[in-house]
């Protein structure tokens, strides 16, 4: 839930990351017999845009359930539904030690740590790691893995989870897919809402001019309201087509918390993060292509053309540390909570665009 929350790591591994890592290696831990689900994900990656167009390698390892550190938790009453398969809500939660998975990672020099692990509960959580069980499809780790890459959730929490990630200090359901921003009531046309929003808008890069943040003839802010179409699978090498224009577009993430929070998304369409069966729509494929090519993960030959304000890194927007964000209602927390020292350095793997950032921009004592 929410949004991933970055910690800084140290120089040492942007150098491992260099020295060890030619290609960018994902390493799915599973304790399925057969790699069934594993298999299915590394296809459905191999075929989605923009991983399709990334040397991205994918290792497959396979363990006896007792060597799989990780468990599956549910918050729910007995006797009442586990999830609701038409919103893919659940109450249950994959929670892994995800220090020693890390390490395992690190040591086989690979860069991002998933696990499918066997249950019968539809679950999975984002953080470190992406994480989902053996009945949930494989899109639901998609959508974890964007979690791991800095995205918030899209679809409507229920009241007491919109309470928890909610906040008008703005710290949490901010990410590179989700800003909150309080409307006026009223403004003087387009140009006054660019003139008191546009820095707040992480992904402003990507709104062309043409594309107002306001309706109802400026006067009311949003491109829109976030439509009822889900994006459509992108299969192809190149961005999908017949999208919405990328704008500022109202979400529903908040909705229900007490005090009401506007959380804005820069894509027209459901996106699969709100409905594992939606694709990622144009604006979330040039936001995952920026945040890749960020961690020096190398394009393919096939891949679309650099642009213009590619070389432009995304600010995210500082948040609280020690926050993490879980798929369908559950957090997951770290894997040591008495270990603060563990926690801060337990994700050494994904830090070049950390740094990266932090040459541009500075960190200070903040975290991500
Ligand atoms: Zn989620």
């Amino acid at each position: 839930m929410a949004c991933r929350i970055k910690k800084f790591a140290i120089l040492f591994f942007m150098t491992f990351s260099f020295m060890v890592n030619a290609k960018y290696t994902i390493a799915i831990y599973t304790d399925q017999k057969d790699n069934k689900n594993a298999n299915e994900y590394v296809e459905l990656m191999q075929k989605t845009f923009p991983f399709n167009v990334y040397e991205i390698d994918y290792k497959i390892i396979g363990l006896e359930p007792k060597d799989l550190p990780c468990r599956v938790e549910t918050d729910y009453k007995p006797g009442t539904a586990p999830s609701d398969p038409k919103t893919k809500v659940s109450e249950s939660s994959v929670k892994c030690d995800q220090v020693a998975l890390i390490k395992k990672t690190q040591e086989m020099h690979a860069d991002q740590a998933m696990v499918i692990k066997t249950d019968t509960e539809f679950a999975g959580s984002g953080g470190d790691i992406a994480m989902i069980t053996t009945a949930t499809p494989v899109s639901a780790l998609l959508h974890e893995f964007l979690h791991v890459l800095g995205f918030c959730d899209d679809y409507e929490y229920k009241a007491k989870d919109a309470d928890i990630f909610c906040k008008d200090d703005g710290s949490v359901q901010n990410g590179v897919n989700a800003v909150i921003i309080t409307p006026k009531d009223n403004y003087k046309g387009d140009s006054d809402a660019r003139r008191l929003h546009w820095s707040a808008i992480t992904w402003n890069k990507l709104i062309e001019n043409r594309t107002p943040i306001t309706n109802s003839n400026g006067s009311k802010l949003g491109t829109g309201d976030i439509n009822k179409d889900l994006a459509p699978a992108n299969n192809t090498n190149s961005f999908t087509i017949l999208d919405d224009p990328i704008g500022l577009y109202k979400g529903k993430v908040c909705n229900n918390a007490s005090k009401p929070i506007v959380v804005w998304h820069p894509g027209g369409k459901v996106s699969i993060m709100d409905n594992h069966t939606a694709g990622l729509g144009v604006a979330y494929e040039k936001l995952v292509m920026k945040i890749l090519d960020s961690k020096g993960v190398k394009r393919k030959s096939n891949a679309p053309e650099k642009e213009d304000d590619d070389e432009v890194i995304l600010v995210q927007p500082n948040k609280p540390a020690g926050k993490n964000q879980s798929y369908y209602g559950e957090s997951n927390p770290p894997a040591s909570d008495s270990s603060t020292k563990t926690y801060d350095q337990r994700n050494p793997f994904k830090v070049l665009g950390d740094l990266l950032k932090d040459a541009i921009y500075g960190n200070g004592s903040q975290s991500k």
